[in-house]
């Protein structure tokens, strides 16, 4: 199995401290929104979380598409869903999870001022690896180009699973197998039985 990509499991502890520290970093710059845009799908729990540290009522979602199966790119960055409601006029802070090429982010951005002209509009993402070409307004880890991993989120958790479990079967044969295979060549640390779990669900839904 050579295109395996190299993981990093997220745990909703590591959510908790990325969202606290983005919600430290607006609020001492004075810069609280009075909406929040999340990029779905990536951007929305975290969106969500900012809302809640930040005190913001209006959350809004856009919705963009650039990688299809986990840790492959659909060519480039496009909008699939437009903004949900009018930010005109007002301060708005978008966030998302991760900036990895920057284009997301940049299309987010550009499509937000063009269509919703906010009064202010600043960015942020849990992570940033360096080779973005668009930099986000805050950020809580700064990822170096060279240490890229797909990081394994807890809202992708079985989409990811069932990707690289599909990817690991043909070698591993079996559950512990493939368990094996995403441990050593994906530094991804899951249970048999999850495997087990997101091999099934896949062959339920190629049977359909
Ligand atoms: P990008 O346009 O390359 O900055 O990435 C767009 C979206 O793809 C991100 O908001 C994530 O949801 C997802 N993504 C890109 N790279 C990664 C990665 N290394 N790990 C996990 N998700 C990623």
């Amino acid at each position: 199995v050579t295109d395996l990509p190299t993981c990093r499991l997220a745990t909703w502890a590591d959510l908790d401290g990325w969202t606290r520290s983005l919600a430290g970093k607006v609020r001492a710059a004075g810069r609280v929104p009075e909406a929040i845009v999340g990029l779905t799908r990536g951007g929305w729990v975290p969106a969500r979380l900012m809302a809640d540290h930040l005190g913001v009522k209006r959350l809004l979602a856009l919705q963009t598409a650039h990688w299809g199966v986990t840790a492959t790119k659909d060519g480039h960055a496009a909008l699939t869903e437009k903004l949900s409601g009018s930010v005109e006029g007002v301060p708005v802070l978008v966030v998302d999870d991760i900036t990895d090429t920057g284009e997301s982010l940049a299309l987010a951005v550009r499509h937000i001022q063009a269509e919703g002209r906010p009064s202010r509009l600043e960015t942020a993402t849990c992570l940033h690896i360096t080779h973005s070409k668009f930099v986000p307004t805050y950020f809580a880890e700064e990822v170096p180009a060279d240490r890229w991993v797909w990081v394994v989120f807890p809202w992708t958790y079985w989409e990811d699973l069932r990707a690289l479990a599909t990817k690991a079967l043909p070698d591993g044969k079996d559950a512990s197998g493939v368990a094996r295979i995403l441990r050593d060549k994906c530094h991804l640390p899951v249970p048999p039985a999850d495997v087990e779990r997101a091999l099934l669900q896949t062959a339920a839904s190629t049977a359909r």
